[in-house]
């Protein structure tokens, strides 16, 4: 890139690459349907019934022959005998001979000499009087109107859903009406969130002077659920010790995939994280504000190690930009990115020279038409209490020096 080329800070891109290379898929195993929500779909979902399944009624109303009613008209009412009645879940296929209709609900299967379905409001009566003889003053238009033909939508084989899918309501919902009963999905990434700090404490314990709340592994605890991953361990080690690759060990003991550190990796005396696994894990430089310092390294057993800079906003925007993709990536995501959105900002913000900038930014909705990207915070990474404000990061390139009010920015949703 420009500003920064000669030092020995690597690109997002780069450093990204070469997490991803070191990404594994996990296993894949076959789940209900109804216990297969949030989890990733690693084989496509193909359909086992046509959608619909038959040719059946989109109105409460009549079945009927087209061309018995085709000119029915209030000056001209048509009068038709009712035969038969279909409610829902019916087998039956009642011949209909000309002059002849049968009251259908919606969902019925229409019976094979029907071409039209009439809704009960284009009789005279209407619903009270849906038996025995009917009185048409509108035709239906054109033939076969009201009528959802079998495999419309889509016919048994095709593919519903394409491997790499994630299964939200939407997407379960599709492959239980396409009478698919199992899925096969990925086994869910597990996770263990490690605070280093010899100043932290439990959120809400008495502070001595030194000593602030311990938030992060709160933050990435959330973060880590949210990318549909399984926390297995969480747990805060001094900046003295081996807790670090103690940490490790007891999250392998309990299968995890991956170990998330934050804090101990910059370049103070006491860096933890640094200091004690220096022989797991590389401690790079890369171009973004905030999120400097970054580790990562792969243990024997396979577990990734992702060490992420402390301050709150530095944590999170890491795990954003490093971790998130890598779990998507593991459970076999296509799309392992979060949706990006242009906006205008709402106000001017310095920016870094030379790297990508991450802002913490609110969105103000006031007009729907013309959403605009605020600052939640003044921009410094150790600004927690405004993250809490913050619903998406606008993503400054590293080449862009200012941000003025009105300009369009990239802006990534993250909620
Ligand atoms: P570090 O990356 O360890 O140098 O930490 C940078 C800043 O983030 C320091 O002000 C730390 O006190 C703060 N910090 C580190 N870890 C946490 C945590 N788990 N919760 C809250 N603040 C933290
Ligand atoms: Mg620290």
């Amino acid at each position: 890139m420009t500003a920064g080329a000669g030092d020995d800070l690597v690109s997002i891109d780069e450093h990204l690459a070469g997490i991803l290379e070191a990404v594994r898929l996990l296993d894949a195993f076959a789940v209900p349907v109804s216990a297969a929500r949030g989890r990733t779909l690693r084989e496509p979902v193909t359909a086992q019934v046509d959608i619909p399944v038959f040719d059946n009624s989109a109105m409460d109303g009549f079945a009927v022959r087209f061309e018995d009613v085709a000119a029915a008209s209030p000056e001209s009412p048509v009068t038709l005998t009712v035969v038969a009645d279909l409610p829902a879940g019916t087998q039956d296929d009642p011949s209909l001979a000309s002059g002849e209709a049968a009251r259908i609900m919606t969902g019925s299967p229409t019976p094979t000499d029907a071409t039209a379905v009439v809704p009960f409001e284009d009789t005279v009566g209407g619903l009270a009087e849906s038996l025995g003889r009917i009185t048409v003053v509108r035709a239906p238009r054109p033939p076969g109107v009201h009528i959802r033909r079998r495999g419309g939508d889509l016919v048994a084989g095709d593919e519903v859903l394409a491997a790499g899918t994630l299964l939200g309501p939407l997407q379960a919902a599709a492959a239980a009406a396409a009478g698919v009963a199992e899925v096969v999905v990925a086994r869910l990434p597990r996770v263990a969130v490690v605070s280093t700090g010899s100043e932290l404490v439990p959120p809400g314990a008495p502070l001595r002077r030194g000593q602030i709340p311990e938030s992060n592994s709160e933050l990435l605890a959330g973060l880590v659920a949210e990318a549909g991953a399984e926390l297995v361990f969480r747990t805060t080690v001094p900046d003295d010790g081996d807790g670090p690759p103690r940490a490790i060990a007891e999250a392998e003991l309990l299968g995890a995939d991956v170990v998330v550190f934050s804090g101990g990796v910059s370049a103070g005396a006491y860096e933890v994280v640094k200091g004690t696994l220096a022989d797991r894990m590389a401690f790079t430089k890369v171009r973004m504000q905030p999120g400097k310092p970054q580790g990562f390294g792969v243990t024997d057993a396979g577990t990734l190690l992702f060490g992420l800079p402390g301050n709150p906003v530095s944590a999170a925007v890491s795990f954003e930009v490093f971790v998130r993709p890598a779990l998507m990536r593991m459970q076999g995501r296509t799309d392992h990115g979060r949706p990006v959105i242009r906006l205008a900002t709402g106000a001017g913000w310095r920016t870094p020279v030379g790297r990508a900038q991450y802002l913490p930014v609110v969105i103000d909705r006031s007009d729907p038409g013309a959403w605009q990207a605020l600052p939640a915070t003044t921009g410094g990474s150790h600004l927690a209490g405004g993250l809490g404000r913050a619903e998406a990061y606008a993503v400054i390139p590293a080449d862009v020096e200012a941000v003025a009010a009105g300009d369009l920015v990239d802006v990534m949703l993250i909620s």
